[in-house]
């Protein structure tokens, strides 16, 4: 009988994008890949350790996939993997327990034979992981959004952040394999690759090549697609980088970018490479470029130093800018981190009273871009149809469009007109003699 395997994700793109892989290499193996709910032999946790509930989850899905089948070898792998492998293994029924380096060769470290005999762990030092373990994919059935692993690992020494800990420094793949993986991935159908990693602008550190210059040589390949940027510090997003984007018609006008605090006094406690008037800088060079670019920023609330007055600078920061969303995580203790020894911590509740905060203000300002983009034609990547008979799918600069469902719009990029906002979902309309 064929073996089958199950995968759960947790925490970033990145992390989904080297399940992706994972999986492949369970195919390739000659296993039957089942949905996470569904019985199966071996189950395939890929953990994050950013924040606390990150590692409740993984608890939480560990136990629940051993309920389901009690007998099923379980892998555990990701960052919690790397920074907290005992405490993951002595989760009874865990089997496998591998580190940053060793996840991309599960093959060789699983039981051929899936006995369940006490739990391995095969985790090394991050400090010399020199490796890069390639990822280029996306959901099985979905042709539309490729994710494609282009860096991993940071150099940064953010005070708050495990990733540098558990991935190790940063490292790329090579212009040539990466525009070879995208071929690959253009090969198969999809429309959209998404450029990953850790810390992407930081793409070519240490060699001749930028980040820059990758997105050159993406876009001289042939096909029918458009390319994004997963996210991208504030001070790598260069004037080329957006002189590029604003030329191309294959870049996507949209950037998710880090702020984390609009207070200087914070980020200099975080460590953050720029300051509010850099951040501010670069976003508004952004708007002269793009007018239209959809702006993501990620913003962490309740970090050691956020004082009062210090949030309410950082509020009105943002209240100025005009961005389309907000990313807004609530600051977490996490082990190792120098943030631990930072004066004036923020207690609980103050943190989920900013974190209600930016959320409200984040909904605001999606509403004010949708509402800005009313009226307009742009180009939307139609997706897979949903339960109530309407079809969906992103514009470049990263409105959700929803459609009535007609067959055969799935995985097309297609011209929509923008007509209206119903219960927050963008509605659009063909515009005439499109289809
Ligand atoms: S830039 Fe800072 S927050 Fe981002 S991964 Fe690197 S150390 Fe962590």
């Amino acid at each position: 009988m064929t073996r089958r395997a199950s995968f759960h994700t947790l925490g970033c793109k990145l992390n989904y994008t080297e399940t992706a892989t994972l999986r492949e290499q369970f195919t390739d193996a000659g296993f039957d890949v089942v949905d996470f709910h569904e019985e199966s032999d071996v189950v395939l946790i890929n953990t994050c350790s950013v924040t606390n509930k990150a590692d409740a989850e993984a608890r939480k899905y560990i136990r629940q996939a051993l309920r389901r089948s009690p007998h099923a070898y379980v892998v555990v792998v990701g960052c919690s993997a790397q920074l907290r492998a005992e405490e993951l293994a002595s989760i009874d029924g865990v089997d496998l327990v591998l580190g940053t380096r060793e996840k991309f060769r599960v093959m060789d470290y699983l039981d051929s034979s899936l006995r369940k005999q006490g739990p391995r762990i095969v985790v090394g030092e991050v400090d010399d992981v020199a490796e890069f373990g390639p990822a280029a994919a996306a959901d099985p059935g979905d042709r539309t959004r490729a994710f494609l692993k282009v860096q991993d690992g940071c150099d940064y020494s953010c005070s708050f952040c495990t990733i540098p800990l558990a991935r190790g420094g940063s490292r790329s793949e090579s212009i040539e394999r990466t525009v070879e993986h995208a071929r690959g991935i253009l090969d198969q159908g999809f429309k959209e690759i998404v450029l990953s990693g850790v810390n992407v602008g930081d793409f070519g550190a240490g060699t001749e090549h930028s980040l820059y210059d990758l997105l050159l040589a993406l876009l001289e390949l042939d096909g029918d697609f458009r390319m994004r940027i997963s996210s991208i510090e504030p001070n790598l997003l260069t004037d080329d980088i957006i002189r590029l984007t604003a030329e191309s018609d294959r870049m996507c006008n949209h950037f998710h970018i880090p702020l984390q605090s609009g207070s200087d006094a914070v980020l200099r406690a975080m460590r953050r490479r720029y300051n509010t008037r850099r951040f501010r800088e670069r976003i508004d060079a952004l708007l002269t470029a793009i007018p239209d670019c959809g702006i993501g920023i990620d913003v962490i609330v309740g970090s050691p130093g956020e004082t009062d007055a210090r949030f309410e600078d950082a509020y009105r920061f943002l209240v100025d800018i005009p961005f389309e969303y907000l990313h807004v995580f609530t600051y977490s203790e996490r082990p190792d981190t120098d943030a631990l020894d930072l004066p004036d911590q923020v207690a609980p509740e103050d943190r989920t009273k900013r974190s209600r905060m930016l959320r409200t203000l984040s909904q605001k300002k999606r509403r004010a871009f949708y509402q800005s983009q009313l009226g307009r034609t742009l180009d939307v990547l139609l997706e897979k149809p949903g339960d109530d008979g309407t079809i969906s799918g992103f514009t470049g600069n990263y409105v959700r469009v929803a459609l009535p469902y007609q067959p055969g719009l799935e995985n097309r990029l297609l011209p929509v007109r923008l007509d209206r906002i119903e219960r927050g979902v963008v509605r659009g309309e063909w515009p005439t003699a499109s289809l």
